[in-house]
């Protein structure tokens, strides 16, 4: 059949819809945006304004320092701000790529999804160039700023949900030698705690996609309950400046001595704990225990009917108490508690 040939024909499918004014090889700093276009009923040919900024200064790694995935989540993205604003180009050895408030609808909206498709960013790589803007800005992500890259920072924090102790995390690559340069990365962040973590088969996460690309890839999880913790900012500032001296790329800056960390994992289904029923959730333990398998980890309360017997979640196995639910009100199956053990090889 001899139809009209679509202009749009020879487009590869794949490639993003997002432009910018920034040169990923252009020495110095440069600090803008990536546009995504988005036409919304408010704003028919605009776009979504997503910040990045570049700071490059001869040979050496590439390393993106990423914020903002969840929207709740505040100490990576003032710290990435600060570093931003604040870092010499002279002080650099390579290319640093901030991408401080990457899902900016979830910035915007202070909110763990983005409330203009409903989507988890962290559960939607490698992206879709064709899909929701959450969608799109992850496969920007994927397919453009991670081929770049040496070395991967994201740093989250607890969210609304979550209290936490704050932590640096890693997943565990299969490859011995990736997982001997991530295990030095994540040790020389040095947080209190050092978490491996199993991905569980997960594979839309940013630090999946990452390590498919075969990256060192450093997580975190620094503070509580959507607040600003000064403790996890101060984790988050630290770390980030060891680790990018670890890498080569802030030569000049010397990390403090280091502290102790607790190398430890989240070793499987069992380490969770999850609301047994409606109500509000009774904690028993402080994070920071250690507690022993059937020990009871809370109790449902009903406030609306006090002689109603409590209904007790007990501990699945021993453990340290890393997470816990942060706001009272629970439904069966929220995630209420969860344990850390020492890390095996
Ligand atoms: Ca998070």
């Amino acid at each position: 059949m001899a139809g009209v040939r679509s202009p749009f024909a020879e487009e590869p499918m794949s490639r993003s819809p997002i432009f910018t004014d920034i040169d990923y090889e252009r020495e110095g700093k440069q600090v803008g945006f990536l546009h995504l276009p988005y036409s919304p009923h408010t704003d028919a040919w605009g776009t979504i304004p997503v910040p990045v900024a570049i700071i490059r200064n001869g040979d050496g790694p590439t390393v993106v320092l990423m914020g903002g995935n969840h929207g709740d989540e505040y100490e990576g993205p003032i710290v990435l701000g600060r570093l931003i604003r604040e870092l010499d180009p002279r002080a650099v050895r390579g290319r640093l790529i901030f991408l401080p408030a990457v899902n900016l609808p979830a910035v915007r909206a202070g909110s763990r999804v983005s409330p203009v498709d409903g989507k988890n960013m962290n559960r939607t790589f490698p992206g879709d160039p064709l899909g929701t803007p959450t969608e799109q800005i992850s496969h920007y992500v994927d397919s453009v700023v991670f081929p770049l890259a040496d070395a991967f920072m994201d740093l989250h924090s607890g969210g609304s949900s979550l209290d936490i102790v704050p932590s640096v995390m890693m997943q565990r690559p299969e490859d011995a030698g990736l997982r001997g340069r991530t295990l030095d990365a994540v040790l020389a962040f040095n947080a209190p705690l050092t978490v491996v973590m199993d991905t569980l088969g997960e594979r839309r996460t940013s630090s999946a996609a990452a390590l498919a690309r075969g990256l060192v890839v450093i997580g975190s999880e620094l503070g509580s309950a959507g607040a600003v913790s000064l403790d996890g900012l101060a984790v988050c500032e630290r770390g980030v400046r060891n680790v990018l001296h670890h890498l080569g790329v802030l030569p000049l800056d010397p990390p403090p001595e280091r502290r102790p960390t607790r190398l430890m994992q989240i070793v499987g289904a069992d380490s969770y704990v999850f609301a047994p029923a409606d109500g509000i959730f009774e904690p028993f333990h402080p994070l920071g225990t250690w507690v022993e398998k059937d020990q009871p980890a809370g109790q449902v309360v009903f406030l609306d009917d006090p002689g109603r017997t409590p209904v007790v979640a007990r501990f699945r196995r021993a453990g340290y108490l890393f997470c816990r639910r942060a706001p009272g009100r629970v439904e069966r199956g929220n995630g209420v508690c969860v344990l850390l053990n020492e890390y095996r090889e």
